[in-house]
């Protein structure tokens, strides 16, 4: 028999809108990376007052309630650890409302982050915030993981370019954050603590994000290197020598060879580093900068050093980074990516722990990432079905978290704590500060409804790659 809860939520959403069967519940139990536990049912929000009635239906029975975007998180947010409601957002209609004259879009929480792209382009404006995953990720998802992206070298992070939301609080009440101003230091800067909370503090039903002016011109620059640190060293020196490009992208020697194994792209093989950069502005500094760059990379022991003559030829260098991806994802059946972010300095010595890391616990690891800002993403290949393996890789991934922490870095750059990283949190954070956000988080949610078992880690949970949340 259903619970209660379930034929109240139908009562009052509409039997449509509430799904319970075995088949669905099995769909949401898992994403491209995770399998975790059952929830019990899947609801389909569209607006506003749908999610509120959710939440004080969830809160009035203590069922847990996990948001979900289009579940292409990397930490396990949206995979539900103690069953309850999932909460797809994405049969939201997509809004999309530029405001040029203020350089501002107001956007619902289903909208895919490349429509946004598209429709400040249509106004001569960008939205800098650029994951990997602009085509397949909402907004929601990226405001909840405080999602980044190559373009984070020059232009930052989602948080940078959110000036106000519309939240629904855990116990089903309608709040607004910041507003539409560009300043606004009116009281405790809630907007801040909403983005990049992972959805364990409320559900975000609206944003008001700041575009800026579209660069008139890009112009990408590539190189490749025979050793990390001369990579490492490329950037440290472009940095200071008063070039800021938008991008600065790095893949290492296995991810060239997937790429060129999986769909060819003419990249050199042989060689421990590829940094891909591009500049952006004005036309004529972008070309100075170019040639300024190149001559850097040209010193510092770059090899295959070039600047695309055509945007085709541009586009494509940018398709074997996205390549990446896809590429390594047919090497073994289960991929763990991960995101542990370090002092730019530090990225030599990060690479050679990784190096010692793979050779130690014999696995499949591969490297690309965000060069320019530290943010790395070590990748590990294995099979979820080999136990033995399986334990070797998490004993990996912990000995990673633990190199970027020492050589002070952060867990995660970009995607989050969710499942997988929350046992490490207080490594990072302390005692005092995780009290202190396990506090905040009590103040919001009293009963614990809203995505329960992440951040914070739940007793009796351990560390999961794809398989069993709970022991
Ligand atoms: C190929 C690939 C490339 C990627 N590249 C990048 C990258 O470059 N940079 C980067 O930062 N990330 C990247 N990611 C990770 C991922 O795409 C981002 O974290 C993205 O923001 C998740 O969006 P989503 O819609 O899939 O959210 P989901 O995965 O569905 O959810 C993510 C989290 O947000 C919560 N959530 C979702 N919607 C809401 C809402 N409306 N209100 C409150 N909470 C909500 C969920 O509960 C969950 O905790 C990549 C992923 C893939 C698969």
């Amino acid at each position: 028999m259903e619970p209660r809860w379930t034929e109240i939520l139908k009562e009052e959403l509409g039997e449509k809108m509430v799904h319970t069967s075995d088949v669905e519940m099995q769909d949401y139990s898992s994403n491209s990376a995770f399998r975790g536990n059952m929830p019990e049912a899947v609801v389909y929000v569209t607006n506003t007052e749908a999610v509120s009635k959710v939440l004080k239906i969830a809160n009035l029975y203590k069922v847990p309630v996990t948001p979900r975007g289009m579940g292409t998180g990397l930490s396990g947010g949206d995979i539900p650890v103690h069953g309850g409601i999932i909460l797809d957002m994405c049969q939201w209609p997509s809004e999309v409302i530029v405001n040029p004259e203020d350089l501002i879009v107001s956007v619902s929480p289903s909208v895919l982050t490349s429509e946004v792209h598209a429709e400040a382009e249509r106004y001569g404006l960008m939205y800098p915030p650029d994951p990997s995953s602009s085509n397949i990720s909402t907004i929601g998802g990226n405001l909840a993981e405080n999602a980044g992206g190559p373009r984070g070298l020059k232009y930052g992070v989602t948080k940078d370019y959110v000036l106000g939301l519309e939240v629904v609080t855990p116990e089903g009440e309608v709040m607004r954050t910041g507003g539409s101003t560009i300043k606004n230091v009116t009281g405790i800067d809630l907007t801040k603590l909403i983005v990049g909370s992972e959805g364990i503090l409320g559900v975000i039903t609206s944003a008001t994000l700041k575009l800026i002016p579209k660069p008139a011109s890009s112009q990408t620059v590539m190189a490749a290197f025979p050793t990390m640190e001369m990579a490492g060293n490329a950037v440290s020196t472009t940095l200071t020598s008063g070039i800021l490009p938008a991008k600065m992208e790095f893949i290492d020697k296995e991810c060239a060879q997937a790429v060129e194994q999986y769909a060819p792209q003419g990249l050199p093989t042989n060689v421990e580093a590829i940094v891909l950069a591009e500049l952006d502005g004005h036309p004529s500094t972008v070309k100075e900068e170019s040639i300024a760059l190149s001559t850097i990379m040209e010193k510092l022991g770059g090899t295959f050093v070039s600047i695309p003559h055509t945007k085709e030829e541009a586009v494509n260098m940018w398709k074997a980074r996205k390549l990446v991806s896809p590429a390594i994802a047919v090497i073994k059946p289960t991929k763990a990516s991960e995101d542990a972010t370090v002092p730019r300095s530090q990225i030599p010595a990060m690479m050679a722990s990784l190096s010692n890391i793979r050779d130690k616990y014999n696995i499949s690891l591969v490297v690309f990432g965000h060069l320019g800002d530290g943010n790395l993403h070590p990748n590990i290949l294995c099979d979820e079905n080999d136990q033995e393996e399986l334990e070797r890789v998490e004993m990996a991934i912990e000995e990673i978290f633990n190199s970027a922490l020492e050589l002070g870095g952060t867990l995660s750059g970009e995607h989050g704590i969710g499942t997988m990283k929350a046992p490490f949190l207080e490594k990072e954070l302390g005692t005092v500060g995780v009290d202190m956000m396990k506090r905040i988080k009590q103040a919001w949610d009293p009963n614990n409804i809203m995505n329960p078992g992440k951040v914070f880690f739940d007793q009796g949970q351990r560390l999961i790659l794809s398989r069993h949340l709970e022991k």
